[in-house]
């Protein structure tokens, strides 16, 4: 599984359709300062679902949408979309190539696609949790994050590397479960003292 391409329209500094072709392998985008590289990878957080306006780099969400320059009108609308190589059947969908879109309207209104058909929020992370590019996003190391994770402590470094392997959800999954048993176990204790009260 690899990132194909990276398309960007009306998203922060990229006013026009703009589309990046990955290769496999290591991609290192070059520019000045103020040029947009950090937009890139925003863009990538933002299409996987990132909801924190913080997280990148904004103060409402509708900061991500083209906000205007001296030539050129502010957009309505951002739209990004990443498409995923996954002829290795990484994620768990019947398609050699997944591409996922977000789209935002200044209204504050955000859509999602895979492959073209509307889809739910959710329906994304559950396609890509298994994967290791979970919700929380620490695929993504923003500068200055690095020292973070390894100065973490030895817990939170944990969660990190098991987001990172896909246990996270396994986990999650087990406390619900864990959660509904522990409720059921309470149905019966009543039950078994209404049937005594009974006899
Ligand atoms: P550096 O090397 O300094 O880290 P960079 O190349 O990573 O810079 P970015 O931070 O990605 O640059 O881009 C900043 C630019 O994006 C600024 O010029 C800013 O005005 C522009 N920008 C951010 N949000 C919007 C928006 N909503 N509309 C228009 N332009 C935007």
């Amino acid at each position: 599984m690899h990132l194909k391409s990276l398309t960007v329209k009306g998203f922060k500094s990229f006013a026009s359709a703009t589309t990046m072709r990955l290769e496999p392998g290591i991609t290192c985008v070059v520019g000045p300062n103020g040029s947009g590289k950090s937009n890139v990878v925003d863009a990538i957080a933002w299409v996987l679902g990132e909801q924190g306006a913080k997280a990148l780099r904004g103060g409402k969400m509708e900061d991500v949408i083209f906000a205007g320059t001296a030539g050129r009108a502010p957009l309505g609308r951002a739209e990004v979309t990443l498409t995923i190589d996954n002829t290795d059947g990484a994620l768990p969908i019947d398609y050699t190539e997944v591409s996922i879109t977000r789209r935002m309207f200044r209204s504050g209104e955000s859509e999602y696609e895979i492959n073209g058909n509307g889809c739910r929020l959710l329906d994304i992370q559950e396609l890509l949790s298994d994967s290791g590019i979970g919700r929380e996003m620490h695929i993504i190391v923003g500068q200055g994050r690095l020292d973070s994770m390894l100065h973490a402590k030895p817990e939170d470094r944990r969660a990190f590397i098991e987001e990172a392997a896909g246990v996270l959800k396994h986990r999650k999954r087990k406390e619900k479960a864990i959660r509904k048993l522990d409720a059921m176990q309470v149905n019966l204790n009543r039950l078994t003292d209404l049937t005594a009260e009974l006899r």
